[in-house]
C-alpha cells in the first residue's frame, strides 16, 4: 500500500456516502453533482502525477518501514534535506493548481504528520492519545487519504467561552463515554472541501478555560460516518459555467462546510485528546501543527500571489497601459512582494532548527511574517488588478457571443488590446482576472488568504509577544549604558 491513483480517489468518493446538504437538499451521487465534478478532477489529478515519472521523484519517497512508495508529506524531517523535499511537494501541488486549492491533500497529511512525530506530548496525558495518532498517520499514510479539518467554533457569541454559549452543545462536545468510545454532539467549522474528502480531524485553536473540559476534544473520523451532516455553503458557481467564461470558477472552487455531529460515535482508537483543557491548550505550540503546515501554507500562498501577479502584469500588458509610471510603480511593487515571500521562505527552510525530538522545524519568524504580511499583500494585487482592468473588467462579452458570426466582426474590433494582441486573447486575460477579482469565487480566495488559519489581528499580536518574551532588545541597552567616553574625557581636561 501507498500511493494511489487519480482513478482510486475517485472510487473512494463514489463508494462513500456523506450525508451532504446543498441549496436546502441532500446531495444523493457526490461525484456527479456538478458543484463537485471538476473540483474532484482537480484533486484526482494531484494523484495521478505521484505516478509521473516527471514528478515523482519530487513529490514521493520510499518509506523505510514499509518499503513502498508514499508521499512527501508523510516525511518526519529530520534535515534541511527533508524540509526541501517536503517543500518541492507542496510547490508542485500549488503550482497544479495556482495556489488557489488551500487544502489539497497534503495540508493535512502535514499536519497527521507533525502530531504523530510529537506523540510525545500526548504520551504526557494519555498513552492511548498518543498509540492513536500514531497508528493513524500510519492509516492514512498507507491508504494515501485525504482530509478535511474543522478547528473552529461556529460564530455565536464569541464573546463567551464553548461552555458559557446558550446550549450546552452548540459548540462540539462529548456527551458521554460509551464502551466502544466517546458520543459527541455539537458544530465545528470551517471545514474546507469536505463533500470530497475521506476523512475529518477534528482539534481546535488553545483559549479553553476551566468548564470547557467537554469541548476540549480531538479525534478523526471517515467523512461518511453516520450523524455526521455536511452543510455547504452557497456555491460561487453552479459547476456548469463554461471554462472560457470563468477559467478559474469552473476549476478551482473549493466547497466550505460547517460539521454538525448528531450523537455521533467516535471509536476510543480515533481519539487523540478527550476532556483535557490543558491538553487541548497546549497541543498546537507542543506538535509543531502551527510550524509544519504553515511551511505549506506559505508556498501555497507564494505560488497564488506570484499567479495574482502575473494577472495584473498581463492585463496591464494586453491594454498597453504598462508604459505608465503609476502602473510600473504598482506593478513594481507586487513584483516586490512576490520576492519578500520567496526570500522568507528560503529563510524558513534554510534557518531551520532541530528540536529536542530530532524534528526539524521551518524557522517560525520567517513563516509567521509570510502570515502576517499575505492578508495584505494579496488583497493588494487584487485591488492593482481593479484599478488597471478597471471597467473593461466589466464589459467582458461571453464566448458565445464569439462564437456568433453576426458579433464576431465587432468584438473583434472593439474589443482588440494593444498593437498585437487579440480580441479573444485580451478578453480570455480579462475573464481570468475577473474571476479572480471580481467574482464570488475570487472575494472567497481573497477572504481565504486573510483567515485560512485565524484571524490575522490575533495571530500578528501573537507573534510580538512570543517575540518580546524572547529578545531583551540588547542594542537599546547597549546604547543606553554605553559610556560617553569623549565627553567624559573633555570634562576631566
Ligand atoms: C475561505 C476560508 C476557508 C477556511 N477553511 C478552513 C478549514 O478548512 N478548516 C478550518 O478549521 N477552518 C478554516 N477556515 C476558518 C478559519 O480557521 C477561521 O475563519 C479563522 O480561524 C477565523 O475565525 P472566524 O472566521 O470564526 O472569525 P472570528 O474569530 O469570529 O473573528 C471575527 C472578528 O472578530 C474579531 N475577534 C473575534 N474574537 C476575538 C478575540 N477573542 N479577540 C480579539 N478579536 C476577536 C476578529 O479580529 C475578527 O475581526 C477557513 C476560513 C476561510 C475564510
Amino acid at each position: 500500500m501507498g500511493i494511489k491513483t487519480g482513478e482510486e480517489y475517485i472510487n473512494r468518493i463514489k463508494s462513500r456516502k456523506p450525508e451532504v446538504w446543498l441549496g436546502g437538499r441532500v446531495v444523493e451521487d457526490i461525484y456527479n453533482e456538478p458543484i463537485f465534478k471538476q473540483p474532484i478532477q482537480e484533486i484526482a489529478k494531484l494523484y495521478d502525477i505521484q505516478h509521473d515519472p516527471e514528478y515523482q521523484d519530487e513529490i514521493t519517497h520510499i518509506c523505510k518501514e514499509t518499503g513502498e512508495r508514499v508521499n512527501n508529506a508523510f516525511i518526519f524531517p529530520k534535515t534541511s534535506e527533508d524540509l526541501q523535499k517536503r517543500s518541492k511537494l507542496f510547490e508542485v501541488y500549488a503550482r497544479m493548481t495556482y495556489g488557489l486549492m488551500g487544502r489539497t491533500p497534503d495540508f493535512l497529511n502535514v499536519v497527521v504528520t507533525s502530531m504523530a512525530h510529537n506523540s510525545w506530548f500526548l504520551d504526557k496525558y494519555n498513552k492511548d492519545w498518543s498509540k492513536n495518532i500514531k497508528d493513524y498517520y500510519t492509516y492514512i499514510r498507507d491508504n494515501d487519504l485525504f482530509l478535511t479539518h474543522a478547528i473552529i467554533n461556529p460564530q455565536n457569541d464569541r464573546s463567551k467561552q464553548s461552555h458559557e454559549q446558550k446550549e450546552t452543545y452548540t459548540h462540539l462536545g462529548t456527551v458521554e463515554e460509551k464502551e466502544e468510545g466517546i458520543l459527541v454532539r455539537g458544530a465545528k467549522m470551517l471545514a474546507t472541501l469536505a463533500p470530497i474528502t475521506d476523512e475529518v480531524i477534528i482539534y481546535s485553536f488553545p483559549g479553553f478555560t476551566p468548564g470547557d473540559e467537554r469541548h476540549a476534544v480531538a479525534f478523526a473520523l471517515p467523512i461518511d460516518t453516520p450523524g455526521l451532516r455536511i452543510i455547504c455553503r452557497e456555491p460561487m458557481q453552479d459547476g456548469t459555467r463554461s471554462m472560457f467564461d470563468h477559467p478559474l470558477a469552473s476549476r478551482y472552487e473549493e466547497m466550505d462546510a460547517l460539521l454538525v455531529f448528531n450523537d455521533v460515535l467516535v471509536p476510543w482508537n480515533r481519539v487523540f485528546l478527550y476532556n483535557n483543557v490543558e491538553a487541548a491548550n497546549r497541543l498546537y505550540p507542543m506538535t509543531g501543527i502551527a510550524e509544519q503546515p504553515a511551511h505549506q501554507s506559505g508556498v501555497r500562498g507564494y505560488i497564488k500571489l506570484a499567479f495574482a501577479v502575473e494577472v495584473a502584469c498581463k492585463v496591464a500588458d494586453s491594454i498597453g497601459v504598462d508604459g505608465f509610471l503609476h502602473v510600473q510603480r504598482d506593478l513594481g511593487e507586487l513584483v516586490q512582494s512576490v520576492e519578500v515571500i520567496r526570500s522568507l521562505l528560503r529563510v524558513a527552510e534554510y534557518e531551520f532548527t532541530i528540536n529536542d525530538y530530532g524534528e526539524a522545524r521551518p524557522n517560525p519568524d520567517a513563516l509567521e511574517t509570510i502570515r502576517g504580511f499575505l492578508p495584505e499583500m494579496y488583497p493588494r494585487a487584487i485591488e492593482v488588478i481593479q484599478t488597471i482592468g478597471a471597467g473593461g473588467l466589466l464589459m467582458s462579452p461571453t464566448g458565445a457571443d464569439f462564437d456568433n458570426p453576426e458579433l464576431r466582426v465587432d468584438i473583434d474590433k472593439y474589443y482588440g488590446g494593444r498593437s498585437g494582441v487579440s480580441a479573444e486573447e485580451r478578453v480570455r486575460v480579462f475573464k481570468l482576472a475577473w474571476d479572480l477579482c471580481g467574482e464570488a469565487f475570487g472575494q472567497r480566495l481573497l477572504q481565504y488568504e486573510r483567515y485560512y488559519t485565524g484571524d490575522p489581528v490575533r495571530k500578528r499580536a501573537i507573534f510580538y509577544n512570543k517575540y518580546k518574551k524572547n529578545k531583551n532588545f540588547t542594542m537599546v541597552d547597549e546604547v543606553l549604558n554605553k559610556p560617553m567616553q569623549i565627553a567624559i574625557d573633555a570634562v576631566k581636561q
